[in-house]
């Protein structure tokens, strides 16, 4: 699933291509992705101006010209790719085009999305902020306000959870998934599954700085391409050969060269160093 890394880049690429553009013509191959009637939505959309491209966790916000928001959450695979004038899509790209928008210019976004858990809802642009409220997602982690003190107590609220399930739950912070809390947790040296409560202060500080380190390294190579993500350009990221455990059970820990292996929490996997990442140290 696109994380903060790959969403914040499809959002600042999508900002320099298309704010400022008008869409003419939207097709929609799969109507249960829009979350209201077709007609309402092609009445909302068609012939307002994309005026700013914004993202809150994993969620893109295309502030439209007339007072409405489109939300798209691109879910498990989706990916939303940029074509200018006469520029095709390639074929493999193409398969599960979704939604199409087209733009005054010639230019086109595709949506697609293989596993088609993603949506698009619209929102009167005023009422974004009780939508969010509604949502209770946690601080964005990479902006400047969210500090060490403010992690903490997250943290202090729920004593009990596991660690890695706590940095995925976007109530607790915005935009971490099962990629970057892998490799969050071995930077830390702290196992998957260890209890907030039992963690020392010393490895709360370093889960932390490993939140802001992984994510901004992440993101300056515009995020992984494990699975399907493509940037809005369609070019895939460039952070797969920095991980250090995800996706890669079975192969040599890049610091110790032991095995990474792989474990089931609650329906997700965690992929850890046994001897990095130790259940008591
Ligand atoms: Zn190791």
């Amino acid at each position: 699933m696109p994380e903060l890394p790959e969403v914040e880049t499809i959002r600042s690429q999508l900002e320099k291509l298309i704010v400022g553009k008008k869409i003419t013509k939207v097709d929609v191959g799969l109507p249960r992705m829009v979350k209201l009637s077709l007609d309402k939505f092609r009445k909302i959309v068609v012939g307002a101006k994309i005026e700013s491209i914004g993202r809150r966790a994993k969620i893109l916000i295309f502030g439209l010209s007339n007072g409405w928001s489109m939300l798209i959450h691109l879910k498990l695979s989706g990916r939303l790719i940029f074509r200018k004038k006469g520029e095709i899509l390639k074929d493999e790209d193409a398969k599960w085009n979704h939604l199409i928008y087209y733009f005054q210019d010639g230019s086109r976004l595709f949506h697609n999305d293989l596993r088609q858990f993603g949506y698009v809802k619209l929102i009167e642009t005023d009422k974004l902020a009780d939508f969010f409220k509604k949502e209770k997602l946690g601080p964005e982690p990479l902006k400047k306000y969210f500090t060490f003190e403010d992690f903490s107590a997250i943290l202090k609220r729920k004593p009990k959870a596991k660690i890695k399930q706590f940095l995925m739950d976007q109530q607790n912070i915005s935009g971490i998934g099962n990629i970057y809390s892998d490799e969050i947790l071995f930077f830390a040296g702290v196992h998957p599954l260890r209890k907030i409560s039992e963690l020392k202060p010393k490895e709360t500080k370093k889960t932390f700085q490993g939140i802001k380190k992984i994510l901004t390294e992440a993101l300056k190579l515009q995020g992984s391409s494990v699975d399907l993500y493509l940037n809005a350009l369609g070019k895939e990221g460039e952070y797969v050969p920095r991980l250090k455990v995800y996706g890669r059970e079975g192969e040599k820990c890049k610091k110790c060269g032991g095995a990474i292996q792989r474990l089931k929490i609650g329906g997700r996997s965690a992929h850890y160093c046994p001897s990095c990442q130790k259940v008591l140290n």
